[in-house]
């Protein structure tokens, strides 16, 4: 790209940051200062006009106590912009409050934002419009399992094959890198918001008690496994009886929610298992050594390394700070925007950025 001076100059002064715009969490990353940003993404909209009304932690407390006129949604729910202009004021309320912290006021930011792999031309367009939509001057793709293996720490522009499982609420990435790119991967529209879903049938399943989305979210989060623990332990579900409409408290057991979660967790297993069959076997040697990796909040799962390292055969372990993984990520590769181009992903015929006129 030819270098306009004037461009040239804000790059200089600008402010750019990374955004790791999740179907749980955003996050975002200033360059020089690291993650400035991290909430919830739910906007909550005036149900007639949706307009948005609240953004973030701000608008998830608003969740199951919304008036009617108010509705609580996660636009990005399924790894993609469901919602586009919903997105779009999202990404602007999350633009705008990391330039609040800029000392420089300089409008405009170049952004990369982490986006799913596997989606279409379209949804990569989307993001990417939404992005100059919320304000920025130049914005760049990455796809999310690159981001986080660089935020993890793996070798992936080195010739040897490396790992990364990546779990969040929508969806979960699996991606196997050599040589600075994604050789293979799967896309499941299995994740964390999935196991929420296992723990809430199951609840009405067994004991006829209604549970909501928070309450299975916690219930996942404290006793949720993928594996047989040293010590099982139990909770409290709050609900209400679907027989009698009544409140009830019942007491549920690692055991239960493990076998709640199964099926889930099977589903991952089974598409880790697919991309191992199809992953060349110098690559094999090479995953023998560095190991699998997991990130993403649903990578958390107590046990999930274990049973992974237990059925495929390969070491697998936890990334540092796992939520964070794709947002540090993008911003390593703000810091050095000019040398690592090469792991951002164009739209198409290859540019991997435009600026907006
Ligand atoms: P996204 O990238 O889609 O925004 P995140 O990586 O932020 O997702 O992960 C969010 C998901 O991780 C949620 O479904 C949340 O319930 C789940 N999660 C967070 N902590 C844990 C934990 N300790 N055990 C299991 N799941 C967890
Ligand atoms: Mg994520």
């Amino acid at each position: 790209m030819a270098r306009n001076p004037i461009n040239w100059l804000l790059g200089l002064l600008s402010l750019d940051i990374g955004i790791d715009l999740g179907t749980a969490n955003t996050l975002v990353y200033v360059r020089g200062k690291g993650i400035v940003i991290n909430e919830p993404s739910w906007v909550a909209v005036e149900k007639k006009t949706r307009r948005p009304l609240a953004i973030g932690v701000e608008a998830k407390e608003l969740v199951g106590r919304t008036p009617t006129n108010i509705l609580a949604v996660r636009p990005l729910r399924d790894g993609v912009i469901s919602e586009f202009e919903i997105t779009q004021a999202m990404l602007e309320y999350f633009i705008g409050k990391a330039h609040e912290q800029s000392i420089v006021p300089i409008p405009r930011p170049r952004v990369v934002v982490g986006i799913p792999s596997g989606v279409t031309e379209v949804e990569k367009k989307a993001v990417y419009d939404a992005s100059l939509a919320a304000g920025a001057r130049e914005a760049f793709l990455i796809e999310e399992p690159m981001a986080a293996a660089i935020g993890a720490g793996m070798p992936v522009g080195e010739a040897r094959g490396s790992m990364i499982v990546d779990i969040g609420g929508g969806t979960t990435e699996i991606a196997l890198f050599s040589m600075g790119g994604i050789v293979l991967g799967r896309s499941l529209r299995v994740a964390g918001d999935e196991m929420d879903q296992d723990i809430i049938n199951y609840a009405r399943n067994k004991y006829n008690l209604a549970i909501g989305e928070r309450m299975a979210e916690r219930v996942k989060m404290t006793i949720g496994s993928a594996y047989s623990l040293r010590e099982e332990r139990s909770v409290t579900l709050r609900g209400r009886n679907l027989i009698t409409g009544l409140p009830e408290a019942i007491e549920i057991s690692s055991i239960e929610v493990r076998e709640a979660l199964s099926g889930s967790v099977g589903t991952i297993l089974e598409a880790l298992r697919e991309t191992i069959d199809e992953t060349p076997p110098e690559l094999i040697a090479d995953l023998m050594d560095s190991g699998i990796c997991l990130a993403g909040g649903g990578g958390m799962l107590l046990g999930l390394s274990d049973r992974i390292e237990n059925e495929v055969k390969i070491r697998t372990w936890i990334a540092e700070d796992p939520l964070t993984c794709v947002a540090r990520g993008a911003g390593q590769i703000l810091e050095d925007l000019d040398n690592l181009k090469r792991f951002l992903v164009g739209l198409e015929r290859g540019s991997t950025q435009a600026t907006r006129r």
